[in-house]
């Protein structure tokens, strides 16, 4: 895994479509743009393309002019482009329709990504995609300009949950290290993210703590968020960072898991896990994915079908914990 691989491939001035996840992180977008920041010094034409402006929660990191939005339907690349795609679990979960055409580059750090690319950069113990894309620079002698460590120290940031999750590696630390020293922002990370979190965010972690309830022994916090709820609170596109690690964090707690109705019929299931359940594993089981620790899935049925559902999954796990326990292997 180096940069030599994809050098040759690459020229002066080239179109390089960076793609990213729907509704992506801060992983995702602080990859990207940074990324996109390096390929520019290098002297490609980088661009991040989006099917939506980006979240204005991370309009604040350098890079925003590589930003371009395209509708899905409207993508054409140049026909000598170079496509790279980020943070994407598989080629399904990349904003854009790919078809047949491999990516040049597939850089993430799921355990489920397949492959997709001519260049795979899958490193499944990598705590972020951000955190390979660091080492991959800094092991090569590539410049990360301080632009770009700000970029990727903010995905690191949250991917780890602040270096909180247990995916922090020494190589995390390694990187966030290297990108302090390359001259990453933390100030402008406090005040513009840290310390700068949206109302409506205050107003979801409402929401949930009026509504979660124990369930399965207390091992598993549950919650449900109906659709009316979502519109008429505006929550819809919350970050659920915080709350997670509230309900999370609770003593006896194995499993947290919320059930976001995003529309009538449709549910978005979000789930943390803590030192046992294998949350990838149980997410591949309704037709998602995602980390040992942290995934999720998109259920079609009523907000009762899929608390049904998930509840059924989890008592089984959790009656036979072998059958899907992740035991000491790193998340
Ligand atoms: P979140 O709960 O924050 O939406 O997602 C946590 C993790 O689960 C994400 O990093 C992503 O890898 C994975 N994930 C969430 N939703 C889906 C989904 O619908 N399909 C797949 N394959 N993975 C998902
Ligand atoms: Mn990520």
């Amino acid at each position: 895994m180096n940069w030599q691989q994809v050098e040759p491939l690459l020229y002066k001035g080239q179109d390089v479509a960076i793609m990213v996840h729907e509704r992506p992180d801060g992983d995702a977008l602080g990859s990207a743009l940074g990324l996109a920041i390096v390929l520019h010094t290098l002297g490609m034409s980088p661009r991040v393309l989006r099917v939506s402006p980006i979240d204005e929660t991370f309009t604040f990191l350098p890079g925003q002019s590589f930003v371009e939005v395209v509708p899905r339907g409207e993508l054409e690349l140049p026909k000598n482009g170079a496509v790279m795609v980020l943070d994407c679990g598989d080629q399904e979960r990349c904003e854009y329709f790919l078809g047949n055409k491999r990516p040049l580059v597939n850089a993430d750090h799921h355990v489920t990504n397949p492959g997709f690319g001519i260049i795979n950069w899958v490193d499944p113990g990598a705590a972020a995609t951000a955190e390979l894309l660091s080492r991959l620079f800094y092991e090569d002698g590539i410049t990360i300009p301080p632009e770009a460590a700000t970029c990727f120290y903010l995905a690191l940031l949250t991917d780890t949950g602040w270096f909180h999750y247990p995916n922090v590696t020494w190589k995390t630390m390694a990187a966030a290290s290297h990108l302090i020293r390359q001259g990453a922002d933390l100030q402008l990370i406090r005040s513009r993210f840290g310390e700068n979190h949206p109302v409506k965010e205050l107003r979801m972690m409402k929401e949930v703590m009026n509504r979660f309830r124990f369930i399965l022994n207390d091992q598993v916090i549950l919650c449900s968020l109906p659709c009316e709820v979502m519109t008429k609170q505006d929550i819809l596109t919350s970050e659920t960072d915080r709350v997670f690690d509230v309900l999370k964090g609770t003593q006896g707690v194995e499993a947290a898991v919320l059930l976001k109705e995003v529309e009538p019929n449709l549910i978005k299931i979000s789930m943390r896990t803590k030192q046992v359940l294998n949350a990838s594993e149980i997410a591949g089981l309704l037709g998602g994915g995602g980390h040992v620790r942290a995934a999720g899935a998109t259920f079609a049925g009523s907000l009762e079908a899929a608390e049904t559902r998930i509840i059924e999954i989890l008592s089984s796990r959790l009656a036979t914990p072998e059958s899907g326990a992740a035991g000491t292997q790193a998340p």
